[in-house]
Formats: C-alpha cells, sequence, structure tokens
C-alpha cells in the first residue's frame, strides 16, 4: 500500500473509454468493461460462527458510483465495511476471499490500516460531524496525518467540493453539529475529501435526510464521480436508479447467508434483470 491513485487523472482514460464503449455498443459500459479500484473475489464474510456474507464477487470500477442494494440484512453493510478494513474493529469478524484496492491486496500483513481509511474513505448514515467548529471538522484528517501545507486552502477547497462553501464561509468558526441535517452530511463529506481520498463509501447516507437535501447529496455524488470512485449502500432503489452507474442486489439464503444475486450496468439491473429474484425485488414483490 504504498503507491498512491495515479498522479495523472484517470478519468481521462476512464471517460475515454466509456466514450468507446457506448459508441461501439450503443449503452452503458458494464463494469468489467472499466478499470477497477477495487475487485472483490469470492468473499465470505463470518461474525463469530454467522456466516453474514458467502462468496460475493465484485468489481468497482474507477470512477462510477456503485450502489449496493437489498433487503435489509442481506450484507450490504457489511460488504461495504470490508472495502476500507472497517470490519476490522469488530470483534469475532472474519474474512475468507480476496480483496484487492488497485492491485494490491487490502488484507495483506504488511497493509496499514489506518491507511486504506485515507485512501478509502467512509460517510456514514448519519450525519456524525464532530461537536468542534466547521473547520476544525475538515481539518481534522489533515492534521491528523500530519499535513503541514496552507490548511485554510485545504478546508476551502474541500467545503467547495462537498458543495457547502457558500453556505458556511461566514462562519467557519461556528460548531459542526449547529448545521441543518443535510449541512452536516455535506461537511462530513468535506471532512472524508480533505484526506484526498480515491474512494468514498457511503452506507445509506440520505436515510436521515429530508427529500430536498437527499437530492443535494446526489446531485453532490455525481459530481464528485468525476474525480472520485464511490460506492453507496441504499435501501432505496430510486436512489440507486438515479445515481448509480453500476447496481449490485444481495439477497439473503435462508441460512441468512447474504449472497450476490445480480450486478451489472443500472439500467439494464432496472429494465431487464437476468435473475427472478431481482425482479421480484425491483417490482416490490418482497423486501
Ligand atoms: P445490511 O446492511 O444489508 O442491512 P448488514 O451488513 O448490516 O446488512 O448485516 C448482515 C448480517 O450480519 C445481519 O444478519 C446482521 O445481523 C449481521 N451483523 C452485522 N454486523 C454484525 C456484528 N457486528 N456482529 C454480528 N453480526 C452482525
Amino acid at each position: 500500500m504504498c503507491s498512491g491513485p495515479p498522479a495523472t487523472s484517470p478519468r481521462a482514460t476512464g471517460g475515454e473509454l466509456i466514450s468507446t464503449v457506448r459508441a461501439q455498443t450503443g449503452s452503458a459500459p458494464t463494469p468489467a468493461e472499466l478499470p477497477a479500484v477495487i475487485e472483490i473475489a469470492a468473499a465470505s464474510v463470518y461474525y463469530g460462527s454467522f456466516r453474514a456474507l458467502d462468496q460475493v464477487s465484485l468489481r468497482v470500477a474507477e470512477r462510477q458510483i456503485t450502489a449496493l442494494i437489498g433487503p435489509s440484512g442481506c450484507g450490504k453493510s457489511t460488504l461495504l465495511r470490508c472495502m476500507n478494513r472497517m470490519n476490522d474493529l469488530i470483534a469475532g469478524f472474519r474474512l475468507e476471499g480476496h480483496l484487492s484496492y488497485r492491485g494490491e491486496d487490502l488484507y495483506a500483513r504488511d497493509v496499514d490500516p489506518v491507511e486504506v481509511r485515507r485512501r478509502i474513505g467512509m460517510v456514514f448514515q448519519k450525519p456524525n460531524p464532530f461537536p468542534k467548529s466547521i473547520f476544525e471538522n475538515v481539518a481534522f484528517g489533515p492534521k491528523a496525518h500530519g499535513f503541514r501545507g496552507n490548511m485554510a486552502d485545504v478546508v476551502e477547497s474541500s467545503l467547495r467540493a462537498a458543495a457547502l462553501w457558500d453556505e458556511v464561509k461566514d462562519k467557519l468558526n461556528e460548531s459542526g453539529i449547529a448545521l441543518s441535517g443535510g449541512q452536516q452530511q455535506r461537511l462530513c463529506i468535506a471532512r472524508a475529501l480533505a484526506v484526498q481520498p480515491d474512494v468514498i463509501l457511503m452506507d445509506e447516507p440520505c436515510s436521515a435526510l429530508d427529500p430536498i437535501a437527499t437530492l443535494k447529496i446526489e446531485d453532490l455524488m455525481k459530481e464528485l464521480a468525476k474525480t472520485y470512485t464511490i460506492v453507496i449502500v441504499t435501501h432505496n432503489m430510486q436512489q440507486a436508479a438515479r445515481v448509480a452507474d453500476h447496481t449490485a442486489f444481495l439477497m439473503m439464503r435462508p441460512d441468512r447467508a447474504g449472497e450476490l444475486v445480480e450486478f451489472g450496468d443500472t439500467d439494464t439491473l432496472f429494465t431487464t434483470p437476468r435473475d427472478k429474484r431481482t425482479e421480484d425485488y425491483i417490482t416490490g414483490r418482497f423486501g
């Protein structure tokens, strides 16, 4: 885990590739047709003796939004948390299979989980700003990582990237927890962006927000996907259909282990699903 994201903009490559694939096929590219940032191969996750996920394989494509959908308890958050080693902190967690980030084994012995979580940031369901000023919230990560440059610049550019700057530029010293819910979530996104991540994982980032704040976050996600790779867990299928380039549908088996039923480009998954279970779920027949 010593090499960072490429210095040159891979968006150019990804963008060209998307255009080429679209021109060749007339449709959106599938995950397999784009460069992968995270590759998951036959991952099974256990909490003690309970198997929460069984043999999940998934490819997170660069600068795309990948959504994980499925009924509650099917393992969406578990899968998301595997992608930046957040599950390491849970007693009894065990992983079988393989996860790689830009070709490197995410779970290799010499990989530093703190560095993994800098590269692969996370935004949670409930906005969780620190009880500190707006400025200090954003500066927290760079400070912790020993950043010595111009902190005011980092704070401003992160807040701009999170579409919050104009709303808070005159009150940077006020408390982050005094903001509205939607603003707090954008502050948390700014905080995640401040450490220059490559990937942003979002675990139901809008579930505590009203519809207007939700749409703002969705617009922001689309904007961020020009620069970052995003994975979002959502229980809201319309949200996945609105924002995601690729969608993975997971389900729980009778033994309660989660499995990946179907994965592909969002339009195809929602309009012509291959699996009857996906069709039943998206048409509201269960879940
Ligand atoms: P989802 O995000 O799809 O609702 P989760 O990943 O939260 O699903 O949970 C998948 C399964 O793993 C559920 O049966 C849940 O009860 C179980 N689980 C999640 N976290 C833990 C944990 N820390 N310890 C034990 N079981 C857990």
